[in-house]
């Protein structure tokens, strides 16, 4: 039987993976934990999450159905935050039996939930329609997410990486994690590339300590089981309640949809568009870098480099009008908040010199206004100033984020295949 859950946590703490690791440990008194656990990001855009929109699923194989369906609702109602007002569970469970009626239904659900907006009446009617197990708490919004995570596990047939997920025992919960950072940069060292996101290196932070009041007491991201568990194992820390490693979509960049013209972005969804510079960038307060870009219809977006992206705003600010580019991101209030940039042409950048004198090789003096220019030592002259091409000071290529501004879902560039990004054609 697959088991699907979401929005069990609240600002003030919970996360909806700590109770899935305290099912798969208690799960085991009613059946064998098959496979790895899911750990599905969903539409990041969406305002009612409480940090990563994340569901998580867990496959039983169980002969005591009922015995699993009312353990879980018992877990829920005991360790979700019903207190807190967005907080809405949602359970679905498919019985193996359901499994091959539901599977294409559920698929098509999950892959909704990561690139569009859903609705609490589309889970309830879905839940109907497939007439499957499930419980839903307050207004059951959790159901989206529920429903989106068991059509991931009926479906293996998507990009996917790993996450390492180590728990603290509660009674810590809410004090400082007890943490030592020099092996957590040991821990990058020896398994970077094949983790990623563990320290933000260029600004010398710690990325997989979360600083909230949760249950997480760190978290290692990877291409497989063993680099992710090896990187843990490196890491000294303070007890440890549960570890869990858990098959997840986070780094795959399923979250974003190809587009070409403008006009087809909508709100709260996330995109890949190529497009044009049309308006130099500005840095507005806060430190925020904006510019904009037409499509081949001549439509223009707003695009945006936020303050936490730190010195990848170095790069955004260097673009001027007629670069060519693919911007990577989610669209918000009308403009796309970048995830990667792909730069595929360079506008010429041209300055204007004084001319060199062609025997000395000196720059020549202006000979007053209106009279061109001379070199008095040589006694050459010319009219006019003359236009030089000037180093744009970075090259065409794909560049990203840095680890501690990217979203999960966004497929890192130790991740991204340069042949699929077509980097090196020029317009
Ligand atoms: P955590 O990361 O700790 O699990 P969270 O960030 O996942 O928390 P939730 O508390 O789960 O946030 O809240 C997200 C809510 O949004 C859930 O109820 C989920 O069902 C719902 N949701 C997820 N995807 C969509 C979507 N595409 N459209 C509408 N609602 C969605």
């Amino acid at each position: 039987m697959i088991i699907g859950i979401d929005d069990t946590d609240s600002k003030n703490g919970m996360c909806t993976t700590y109770l899935c690791a305290v099912l798969l440990d208690e799960l085991q008194a009613y059946g064998t934990i098959t496979g790895l656990p899911l750990l599905m990001r969903l539409n990041p855009t969406i305002p009612y999450k409480t940090r990563g929109n994340a569901s998580i699923a867990i496959n039983i194989n169980t002969d005591q159905p009922q015995k699993v369906i009312d353990h879980v609702i018992s877990r829920i109602e005991s360790l979700a935050q019903m207190n807190s007002e967005t907080t809405n569970p949602g359970v679905v469970f498919v019985p193996d039996n359901d499994q091959k009626r539901t599977r294409s239904a559920l698929y098509e659900y999950f892959r909704l939930a990561v690139t569009d907006v859903l609705s609490i009446d589309s889970a309830k009617k879905m839940v109907f329609d497939l007439d499957l197990p499930s419980k839903s708490f307050k207004n059951g919004r959790g159901l989206i997410g529920a429903l989106a995570a068991c059509g991931a596990l009926l479906n293996s047939n998507w990009d996917h990486t790993y996450e390492y997920i180590a728990y603290r025992k509660q009674n810590v919960w809410g004090t400082l994690r007890l943490i030592d950072k020099t092996s957590i940069h040991k821990a990058d060292m020896e398994t970077y590339p094949h983790t990623w996101d563990t320290v933000d290196r260029a600004n010398d932070l710690v990325v997989c300590v979360p600083h909230s009041p949760d249950p997480v007491l760190f978290g290692i991201r990877g291409r497989s089981v063993e680099d992710v568990t090896h990187a843990a194992g490196l890491i000294e820390s303070e007890p440890i309640e549960y570890s869990v490693v858990y098959k997840t979509n986070q780094g795959t960049d399923m979250h974003l949809i190809h587009v070409i013209n403008i006009s087809d972005i909508k709100e709260m969804h996330s995109y890949i568009i190529e497009g044009t510079v049309s308006r130099t960038p500005v840095t507005i307060r806060g430190g925020h870098v904006i510019f904009s870009i037409y499509d081949v219809k001549g439509d223009e977006i707003d695009c945006a480099a936020y303050e936490p992206t730190k010195d990848f705003r170095i790069l955004v600010r260097k673009l001027i009008v007629g670069d060519r580019i693919v911007v990577y991101g989610s669209v918000s209030t009308n403009t796309l908040n970048i995830e990667k940039i792909q730069i595929k042409y360079l506008a010429a950048k041209t300055e204007t010199q004084n001319p060199v004198c062609p025997l000395c090789k000196k720059r020549m003096k202006s000979a007053g206004s209106g009279q061109g220019y001379r070199c008095k030592k040589c006694r050459t002259t010319a009219d006019s100033t003359v236009s030089i091409k000037v180093d744009r000071g970075f090259n065409i290529g794909l560049y990203e984020v840095p680890p501690s501004a990217r979203r999960h879902l966004a497929k890192p560039l130790v991740r991204v295949d340069m042949q699929d990004c077509d980097i090196f054609s020029s317009r």
